[in-house]
């Protein structure tokens, strides 16, 4: 069975795209079939993957479309994972799907034949709400928030909790919280441990034990087209994420117990 996790935060530079990519590089080390999907029009996760958003025809616009197939689109990466990478064409084409009548559901459709073959697909969004964003919500089995733990950040996820409520009503009843993720914590510092600690009361055990701590390893990796698990996977960072990949397959494991035991 696949699962569908769109990474999200309508912040930008919080960590949605070293999550996406460090995480889809982690999953795939520990043996897990991983499509990444770059849905943000900058390529910033298509180039961390080590492909160059530039030569990527066809890519995400074009299956958004209805133009070309995901299969011709997707690449694998040295990462062990796969790629349907995105560029600067994704900005028309969310225009030219504006109009259409299922403008909402064109990454579902395009997936529909593929997201099978894969244990894990993440979606790498933009820094917004926008039409690709709720794309990715409409496919989604959940959604995986980064969060930096800093003053306005509650406020930034409770306005991600109202549109994830008009998406369950109008789009995907499935939708829940997959986890909040806390990226480039420092734990020196007062306000974050405050704010992490509001975040806690909130949100329960939907925040991963697994914390991603400030690491100059991970902001270097991306200009080497590399994931962290390639780059550096014995840095702070590496190891970190490296963790939040067995927490995630832990959750999983522990939830199909839950089922298993539900039906007996
Ligand atoms: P987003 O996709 O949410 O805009 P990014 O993942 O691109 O955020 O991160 C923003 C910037 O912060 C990038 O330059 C990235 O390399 C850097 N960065 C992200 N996470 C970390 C971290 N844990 N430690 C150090 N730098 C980080
Ligand atoms: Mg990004």
């Amino acid at each position: 069975m696949s699962r569908i996790i769109a990474v999200v935060n309508q912040k930008g530079g919080v960590g949605k795209t070293t999550t996406a990519v460090n995480l889809a590089a982690a999953l795939a080390e520990i043996g897990r079939r991983v499509l990444l999907i770059d849905l943000d029009p900058q390529g910033n996760a298509t180039m961390a993957s080590g492909i160059d958003k530039r030569d990527a025809h066809p890519s995400g616009c074009e299956v958004l479309l209805g133009e070309a197939l995901a299969k011709a689109a997707i690449k694998p990466t040295a990462g062990k994972f796969d790629l349907l990478p995105s560029n600067t064409d994704l900005i028309a084409a969310e225009m030219q799907i504006m109009d259409m009548k299922d403008r909402e559901r064109r990454l579902l459709i395009g997936l529909e034949p593929i997201a099978r073959e894969y244990q894990y697909v993440l979606i790498d969004c933009p820094p917004s709400l926008s039409l690709l964003t709720l794309n990715a919500l409409a496919v989604a089995d959940s959604v995986l928030v980064p969060m930096q733990c800093e003053y306005f950040a509650l406020e930034g996820i409770a306005s991600l909790t109202d549109t994830m409520d008009a998406v369950k009503r109008r789009l995907n009843p499935k939708l829940e919280i997959e986890g909040i993720v806390r990226t480039m914590y420092d734990v020196r510092n007062n306000l974050a441990n405050a704010v992490s600690a509001e975040l806690q009361r909130h949100f329960g055990d939907k925040v991963y034990r697994t914390v991603i701590p400030r690491n100059v390893r991970l902001a270097e990796a991306p200009s080497h087209g590399q994931s962290i698990v390639e780059y550096d996977r014995g840095s702070r960072g590496g190891v970190a994420y490296l963790g939040l990949a067995g927490e995630i397959i832990g959750r999983e494991r522990a939830h199909a117990a839950a089922r298993t035991e539900a039906q007996h």
